[in-house]
């Protein structure tokens, strides 16, 4: 048994939905009709990955109301999951927050009147939450089980900056000192593998992923799609990129692992899409379960788990380089 009462050597989101809700609970996503600031009219397009469109899956129709969403997805995962405990109505399109306060309500709480539905995710920007969304959020999450989760991306202002985020390192603490402030549930994204950066620098910044303290965090590998300002920088400067292969990406994820606080929930360890969105392709399509099995391997072959090296909110002496 390991400190988070798990059998598995990672926290993992299953051990967390068998807890609080006694068996497997499938997100369905949504599509609200939201947009993103980023794209609309800040920096030149958005961020330089970014393709919404490969993670819509292929029930979603965003012209449906929230609620016929939700029902065509519990349609959908009721036959590849017959054993669901229940459904997340996961707001994930796009920024989820940036709305007048009416019509987010509105939005949000439709899923709430859907059958079977344990609680709500909404995905948004550490940039797009004002104080009277907060306060609705405090209100909302008072009658249902929520989690705002939030892009974080890079604890690098030069890497957010050369990707056009359009926030900054310090707005993605501040975002979740106020959640957290108001006792919300937190969500982080992460992504491995952003131009100029290193696994280097990413096994560093797990201390600062300590210190953000999300209860639940999502990695991805850096994907390349089709048609993205990303696609073309590639193309032209490859010498920028640090990608990994599937063997070491294994290797990466057990090293972060075993520095990373056990208290931290793990939603997932890579992104998977439609190979037809990629520009890029990786690891010959090594499927999400798989890559999850080789990291329990390799971490029962190592004798380690997650937070072994005990680097829970304090920076460790410990110098961190990589092999890979
Ligand atoms: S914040 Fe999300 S939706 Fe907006 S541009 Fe960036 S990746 Fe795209």
């Amino acid at each position: 048994m390991f400190p988070w009462g798990g059998e598995r050597r990672f926290n993992a989101y299953s051990h967390y939905c068998r807890t609080h809700f006694g068996g497997r609970i499938q997100k369905l996503p949504v599509d609200a009709g939201f947009s993103c600031p980023n794209r609309v009219s800040r920096t030149q397009g958005g961020c330089t990955y970014c393709a919404n469109n490969a993670f819509t899956p292929s029930y979603l129709t965003e012209n449906d109301d929230v609620t016929t969403q939700l029902e065509n997805g519990k349609r959908f995962f009721e036959k590849r999951y017959p054993s669901n405990n229940g459904y997340f109505a996961y707001f994930q399109a796009y920024t989820n927050t940036l709305a007048p306060l009416s019509v987010l309500r509105d939005k949000i709480e439709s899923s709430l009147h859907v059958s079977n539905i344990k609680g709500i995710i909404i995905s948004t920007r550490p940039d797009c939450l004002p104080d009277d969304v907060l306060d609705y959020l405090s209100e909302l999450n008072t009658h249902t089980h929520l989690t705002i989760e939030l892009g974080v991306e890079s604890f690098h202002n030069e890497t957010l900056t050369h990707i056009h985020r359009g926030h900054t390192v310090e707005c993605t603490f501040e975002s979740f000192e106020k959640l957290h402030s108001r006792n919300i549930p937190t969500g982080a994204h992460l992504i491995f593998g952003l131009p100029n950066e290193t696994p280097t620098q990413w096994l560093s910044d797990v201390q600062l992923l300590n210190l953000l303290h999300p209860q639940f965090v999502k990695f991805h590998q850096l994907q390349i799609f089709k048609n993205t300002a990303m696609q073309s920088e590639y193309h032209d400067h490859p010498e920028r990129f640090h990608p990994l292969s599937a063997d070491d990406y294994v290797q990466f994820l057990c090293d972060y692992l075993e520095r990373l606080s056990p208290e931290i929930v793990i939603e997932r360890f890579s992104a998977e899409v439609p190979p037809r969105y990629l520009a890029v392709s990786q690891w010959n399509l090594l499927r999400h379960d798989a890559l999850v099995r080789k990291v329990e391997e390799e971490l029962l072959k190592r004798e380690s788990w997650q937070g072994c090296r005990d680097a829970i909110n304090r920076v460790s002496t410990e110098p961190t380089t990589a092999n890979y």
